[in-house]
């Protein structure tokens, strides 16, 4: 691990972390406690990285006639707490304390509407590509630190494709479950 660990929550924000607001959020419904966080991979255009389109979208400030994809997706209001870009660097677009819509339909342990008590963490990357050794880093740190704040995600993380499945693929083949939990073992006992 080269780098330190430089992220803190403060008042559901991740210090550390840009602030790039989304008007796409709601209030989680009342005394609900954050138990899980959701994994995901997004790309726009699919597989192509950079240009500031993902951010764009969950602002609901894309051109949607900048590319054919785009006009696939266009209208549509999706957000996510947190999306980690190639370069390592890290968004927030929704306050913790708040509800993102990021999962839509889905089902964890029995318990329908994962919005409603997770936080969505996107990977910039596709279902074909690996992801980047410094989004691995930095995922670690970033959960290690939210495990701190919400002691129930301890023990729930899980894929959009786990809570979705049949409907959802990501975060994909290419993300390495087995490294990642080993590198956040690793991350907190040392
Ligand atoms: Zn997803």
């Amino acid at each position: 691990m080269s780098q330190a660990t430089t992220f803190q929550v403060q008042d559901g924000q991740l210090i550390g972390a840009r602030q790039v607001p989304s008007p796409n959020f709601n209030q989680r419904p009342a005394d609900t406690e954050i138990q899980l966080v959701v994994i995901h991979n997004i790309s726009l255009p699919p597989s192509q990285f950079g240009g500031g389109y993902i951010e764009q979208f969950f602002q609901n400030q894309l051109d949607w006639s900048v590319h054919p994809y785009f006009q696939t997706i266009e209208g549509m209001e999706v957000s996510t707490h947190l999306l980690i870009l190639r370069t390592g660097e890290v968004l927030q677009f929704v306050n913790f304390n708040d509800r993102a819509w990021h999962a839509g339909r889905s089902t964890y342990l029995a318990q329908k509407e994962c919005n409603d008590y997770s936080i969505g963490i996107e990977l910039e990357g596709s279902d074909d590509l690996p992801f980047e050794p410094v989004q691995y880093d930095v995922l670690t740190q970033v959960v290690a630190c939210l495990q701190q704040v919400y002691p129930k995600i301890q023990q729930h993380i899980a894929g959009h494709s786990d809570i979705a499945p049949g409907r959802k693929t990501d975060p994909g083949p290419f993300f390495e479950w087995n490294a990642f939990r080993q590198q956040l073992h690793h991350f907190k006992n040392k």
